[in-house]
């Protein structure tokens, strides 16, 4: 059983500060097909992000299974998303360049499965969906429907209680957006769907219960399920499974993608070589140069060799050659007289 309790959630941006959601609260059964309705800008895409733990809220508390989430960290977030919700979105957000069946397949590889089980896993969800003959395809050589159908599959491989889609038609015709509805319809015979929707017909055709929105207002609800909440156990806070990707799953999972990209894989690796080829080439020039200066300087200074010899003054010659000129003055002046 999912609760909304009193949830509030602004965005501010800037000066702005819009109310999405004002004080809404729900209750959801086990099993159930809710379509939420309203305008654009209601805070329907706010409200399902919400439950599916891709938002947070600023005030009010969810309650799932009577687990409450205000305690939780971003690991129990990890898990719930993991484990307890599918998400479906509008635009289908399948990954281009890898098969249905691995796109399918990925949703299970954080649950810690191992390949093969993945595999099995993923092959029946899309056998479920009605795809199961077309597992090789990419996403991009299949039509609207068929893609949505495969996020349908991705969302429902990990088992979760609780399917979330946020415009899953929106971007479907008619006749393609009647296939999604059935096979959503079909899920929620086991589980909690909750769609959010243009389209009143559609939701009028295949929902349960239609609760309608307006500026973070529920402004009615055709099915409302009220719960005594003296007889439901108070939210505790639970630790959630293990969310986890194996180190080899994870390594696996990127030789996959560089291999996809082979051209972009090669230029990467051919350019960043080019690079530290060019490092290593400099080093090795600037050594070489430094060392053949260093070798230059010797041999020159080598062929002029500069010797300081010891030297000793003389003194007793010094003396006597200074007595010897000194008499010779002596002489002339003498001959001068004469
Ligand atoms: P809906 O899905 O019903 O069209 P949303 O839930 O997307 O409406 O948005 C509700 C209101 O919250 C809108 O006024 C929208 O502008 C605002 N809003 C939604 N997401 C953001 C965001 N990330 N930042 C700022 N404002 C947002
Ligand atoms: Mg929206």
């Amino acid at each position: 059983m999912l609760q909304i309790k009193n949830i509030a959630k602004k965005y501010v941006t800037g000066d702005l500060t819009q109310t999405a959601l004002d004080n809404v609260s729900l209750n959801f059964r086990d099993n159930e097909f809710v379509a939420v309705l309203g305008p654009s800008g209601s805070g329907k895409t706010t409200l399902l992000n919400i439950v599916g733990g891709l938002d947070r809220y600023d005030d009010g508390d969810l309650v799932i299974n009577s687990i409450s989430t205000k305690k939780y960290k971003d690991r129990d977030w990890d898990a719930y998303r993991n484990h307890t919700i599918g998400f479906v979105f509008q635009s289908y957000n399948l990954i281009p360049h890898q098969s249905v069946l691995s796109n399918v397949e990925l949703a299970l590889t954080i649950s810690g499965i191992s390949k093969s089980e993945r595999k099995r896993r993923a092959k029946d969800a899309l056998g479920k969906v009605g795809l199961g003959d077309q597992l090789h395809k990419r996403p991009n050589q299949m039509s609207g429907g068929q893609m949505q159908r495969v996020a349908i599959a991705r969302a429902l491989v990990n088992d979760p209680d609780i399917l979330l889609a946020d415009e899953p038609t929106g971007a479907l015709d008619s006749e393609t957006s009647v296939q999604v509805m059935e096979l959503l319809k079909e899920v929620a015979k086991d589980r909690l769907v909750i769609m959010v929707t243009h389209n009143p017909e559609l939701a009028d055709e295949y929902a349960n219960r239609i609760v309608k929105l307006k500026d973070g207002k529920i402004i009615n609800d055709s099915n409302p399920f009220d719960i005594d909440n003296s007889t439901v156990a108070t939210p505790e806070h639970k630790k959630m499974g293990k969310t986890s990707m194996s180190f080899l799953t994870a390594l696996s999972l990127s030789l996959n993608n560089l291999k996809t990209k082979k051209a972009r894989t090669i230029l990467t690796a051919f350019a960043g070589s080019i690079g530290i080829i060019g490092i290593a080439l400099i080093l090795a020039l600037s050594n070489g140069v430094n060392a053949y200066i260093d070798n230059i300087q010797k041999d020159t200074l080598s062929t002029y060799p500069i010797s300081i010899a010891k030297e000793s003054i003389d003194m007793t010659s010094m003396m006597s050659s200074m007595m010897s000129s000194n008499n010779k003055d002596g002489i002339s002046h003498d001959l001068d007289k004469v």
